[in-house]
């Protein structure tokens, strides 16, 4: 049974000069569109090279081909721009080669060179992969370079093979290239970049629905990008005003002397579907629409002429946005003042804190590249900015408020590559446990949104803090001190001991190592200091000395940040003496990161200007300063990371598994537990290691299988476990008995369970009992729009008292796979101290890795949870696993299409 995804048929994508276009299967209906397209929008020669010479019945043909009568191993895809066929793709799979399918490929002249051909192959390649195809071939002239190009672009590998003049290519569609994903992002990013430019770049503004009202939202905007010296003509658009201000005001979008390129919408929400539709016949490029609580279907109408006319679109609800490029200088919003120009992108989902960050930054006086308030983010998101960022040329440090993720695999992988260029902060909103669902399994226990957040965030080496004000805290210090050494050791000094003692609690807090720096300091400093480490100076030290204890600190290798915290005392009445000279004296710009915290200053954060413009930030609290630096460590650790591939799991048997999964699921269509038989089937064909279980129907069966596997038990021994559906922690429900050894044994405990059970019990699963080692929680749960989140924990009955657990989204690194493993509280247990591990962990790994693939693999698996894994150190042996199927469509995350936002999904 194959469930499709009814949005997947079609799709909505950007060609790389950022025109929207609509990709779906060509039909009987697109006969004559077909026709068109091989006829009069390609030239004679485009079509001597499709057609291997000019014949006028070609076309036809084609058309034939594709919209007549269905044709069961023929896959095609037409790529529309409103109503236009701009480009066709389509296989064919061979009779008797079922792995393998014949390509052709046709582009409107017009359209050549954006990236159509390409996006279509995208399409095409991931619709093949889900027939089971493995190979395109395509018969091409040698002299159809074009097309040659599209394939060398196309990422994948390429045959060639010549034969008279005709060039036979073979492409293999291995899946899971990362050559070729890294050609799709690098399409995708272009893409959206070059859409991007009317919104964040544009030439022309209108302000659409300006009214005289002074401080209504339009006349506020207008007057904004007014004042704020915007460089482009600037239009206000009001069918019931003449002029505002002693300005002109134009009665509609298609009156304007010129398209502006950016309209923003400041209309009721009820009129926004038909502002934006007229915007889009005009030929705007970009909408910034402010109203909030459009109806489902006004949120589809307004979709639709975005799509219709390749606008994007940011918001609703949004506040606007600014651009402060002085070749542009665009602050089309009406909350906050206008942000200075500066290097760090901002974007935030509710415009309130938009206003409370950029007020913060420009106090700060951390400058900003450009300011986007996206709203309900029905069509630009966090990702799209990230990408902006990524290449404006301008932007070295991204802050992102974030409340909901439209597609987080996306956004993972983008972030994964920005942040390796420049720090991405996020505060992290919506934390609270409303979302634990009641917890059926260990696993699915473990999957909170917060935690799904945060493996999200840390395996894109993004910076997530708690609060706004943790978020400007750690930018002040990573947008103008170096990063420390991964190894984050801290010297904490200071002139009064008891802030030192803070400080120095406020580091180990936050994780960050203090070394005894009494070495390194030694004659340095006056009799009654302390020169371990917190270094307390003693508030008798001035500045010149403080100065010197730095540069012995910056040039030993002991320390990899310092942390000075000072009390002004009274003994530095003459402002020479005053040991905040310290920070000034010295080098203006020091190798290792500086931060300060003066206790008795009134803001959290400030910068101290330093000689040579080098800033220094200075934090009233330890705790702030300690977690900047924490931050900035973690960054430091990101960057050093090798970037590692992903794992594999071999010989796994997607085959097997698909038909068990689709078989449950036809029989029942709603999804539920699979049963002991199945569970161990299912896992089994992904080499998942269960322990030898026989099903029993009856208490005979059970002491005749106990008769079996004794002999492969420890000590001779075997386990029972009553079953019956819905069944959710069995030994809490008394319905395990372990370390049975004679017939008897097997048989009263079975009695045993008929008696307290009753009807209810179904039978029972008999297992060799496994040799005692440590008992490890190993599962994947399948989130919606995350996808497949890998867990790894302290197992046992014990696992959710123990709640100690490691998480990963799939898909997972080789480096996933060890830091999994240190991360636990338990990991002591695993590893050992020195020298050989105590468990085999490459089993370990194994287990995660195969059911991160098992998932990824089949979207339907809903939950795996095995507790426990025994780990030993002679391998790793799952002795319980349940396993619980959901029907949900198969969906490929990095597969270039635009959103469709949930506010306006049919429904
Ligand atoms: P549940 O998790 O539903 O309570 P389990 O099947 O996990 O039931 O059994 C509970 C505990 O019993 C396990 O954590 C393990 O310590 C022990 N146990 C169960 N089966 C075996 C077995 N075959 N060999 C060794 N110990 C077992
Ligand atoms: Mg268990």
């Amino acid at each position: 049974m194959s469930i499709a995804h009814p949005s997947q048929a079609t799709a909505e994508a950007l060609l790389t000069d950022g025109t929207t276009v609509v990709i779906r299967p060509l039909g009987p209906q697109d006969r004559q569109a077909v026709l068109d397209l091989h006829s009069d929008r390609m030239s004679a020669e485009s079509r001597r090279l499709r057609f291997f010479g000019v014949s006028r019945n070609a076309p036809r043909l084609v058309a034939d081909r594709l919209c007549g009568e269905p044709r069961a191993g023929l896959l095609s895809l037409g790529a529309w721009v409103g109503d236009e066929l701009i480009g066709e793709a389509d296989c064919e799979i061979l009779d008797n080669r079922p792995e393998t399918a014949e390509l052709a490929l046709a582009v409107a002249d017009r359209w050549h060179r954006r990236g159509t051909a390409t996006l279509l192959l995208e399409h095409l390649t991931h619709a093949a992969r889900r027939r089971g195809v493995r190979v395109f071939e395509a018969d091409t002239l040698a002299g159809n370079r074009g097309v040659h190009r599209v394939f060398a672009d196309l990422g994948l590998p390429v045959h060639r093979r010549l034969d008279q003049g005709e060039i036979r290519v073979r492409v293999p569609l291995d899946e899971s290239d990362e050559h070729y994903r890294a050609a799709v992002d690098e399409r995708g990013r272009r893409a959206d970049v070059a859409s991007l430019g009317a919104m964040l770049r544009p030439g022309s503004v209108a302000v659409v629905g300006v009214s005289r009202r002074p401080g209504s939202v339009g006349r506020t905007v207008l007057a904004k990008i007014r004042q704020g010296g915007f460089t482009g003509p600037v239009w206000a658009v009001n069918p019931r005003a003449e002029e505002i201000d002693g300005r002109p005001v134009l009665p509609s979008v298609g009156a304007l002397p010129a398209v502006p390129d950016l309209a923003v919408l400041a209309v009721p929400a009820a009129s926004v579907a038909e502002a934006a539709e007229e915007c889009g016949r005009a030929g705007v490029r970009a909408l910034v629409v402010l109203a909030s609580g459009l109806s489902a279907a006004e949120a589809r109408r307004l979709m639709g002429s975005c799509r219709r006319y390749s606008m994007r679109l940011t918001g609703p609800n949004s506040l606007g946005l600014a651009q402060t490029d002085p070749a542009v200088r665009l602050d089309a919003e009406f909350g906050a003042a206008l942000p200075l120009p500066g290097t760090a992108g901002v974007a935030v989902q509710s415009g309130g804190v938009g206003i409370a960050l950029l007020k913060r930054l420009a106090w700060l006086g951390i400058g900003v590249s450009s300011f986007v308030s996206l709203g309900d983010k029905y069509d630009v998101s966090g990702n799209d900015l990230l990408q902006w960022w990524e290449s404006d040329g301008r932007t070295d440090l991204a802050l992102l408020h974030l409340e909901s993720f439209g597609s987080p695999r996306a956004f993972g992988r983008t972030a994964r590559r920005v942040t390796r260029k420049l720090p991405v902060l996020t505060v992290d909103a919506g934390r609270s446990p409303a979302g634990r669902r009641g917890a059926a399994s260990h696993t699915a226990a473990a999957a909170t949104p917060t935690v799904i957040r945060e493996a999200l965030f840390r395996q894109a080496g993004i910076t997530a803090t708690r609060s706004v004000g943790e978020l400007v805290e750690t930018a002040a210090l990573l947008h103008v001190q170096p990063l420390p050494a991964p190894r984050g050791a801290v010297a904490v000094v200071s002139n009064a001991g008891g802030i030192g003692i803070l400080a120095a609690d406020a580091c180990a807090d936050a994780g960050l190592l203090l070394p005894d720096l009494s070495a390194e300091l030694r004659e340095l400093l006056p009799a009654g200091a302390s020169s371990r480490n917190p270094v307390d100076t003693t508030a008798a030290v001035g500045p010149a000395e403080l100065a010197r204890c730095l540069d012995a600190l910056e040039h030993s290798r002991a320390v990899d940040a310092l942390l000075v915290c000072l009390v002004p005392t009274a003994l530095a009445t003459d402002p020479a003496h005053d040991p905040v000279r310290a920070l000034f004296d010295g080098p203006a710009r020091r190798r290792l990161p500086v931060a300060a915290v003066l206790l008795d200053q009134e803001v959290p954060v400030r910068y101290l200007t330093c000689a040579d413009d080098n800033q220094l930030p200075v934090y009233s609290d330890t705790v702030a300063a300690a977690r900047a630096f924490a931050h900035a460590r973690d960054r430091a650790r990101w960057l050093a990371e090798p970037t590692s591939a992903e794992v594999d799991a071999p010989d796994c048997d997607p085959k097997t598994a698909r038909g068990l999964v689709s078989g449950f699921l036809v029989a029942d269509p709603q999804g539920g537990w699979l049963d002991p038989v199945s569970t161990a089937d299912l896992l089994e064909s992904y080499g998942l290691p269960l322990t030898t279980s026989v099903w029993a129907r009856d208490e005979h069966s059970a002491v005749v299988a106990a008769g079996a596997l004794r002999r492969l038990g420890h000590q001779g021994k075997v386990a029972l476990k009553a079953y019956w559906p819905g069944q959710v922690h069995k030994s809490a429900a008394g319905a395990v008995r372990t370390g049975l050894g004679a017939d008897h044994e097997v048989r009263s405990a079975y009695r045993e369970f008929a008696e307290s059970f009753g009807p209810t019990l179904v039978g029972a699963v008999v297992q060799p009992m496994a040799a005692p080692g440590v008992e490890l929680l190993a599962g994947v749960v399948q989130d919606r729009v995350f996808g497949p989140l890998v867990v790894l924990g302290m197992g046992g009955t014990a696992a959710d008292v123990l709640d100690d657990r490691a998480t990963r989204l799939a898909p997972l690194t080789e480096r996933d796979l060890s830091t999994m493993v240190t991360e636990l509280r338990g990991a002591p247990l695993l590893l050992g101290q020195q020298g050989a591990p105590l468990v085999d962990l490459p089993a370990v790994r194994s287990v995660l890795a195969r059911l991160s693939r098992l998932a990824a693999d089949h979207p339907e698996l809903a939950e795996a949870d095995l507790n426990p894994v025994i780990a030993r150190s002679d391998g790793a042996v799952c002795v319980d696993a349940r396993v619980r199927l959901e029907p949900r469509p198969s969906f490929d995350p990095y597969l270039r299409r635009l959103r469709r936002p949930a506010a306006a999904e049919e429904v």
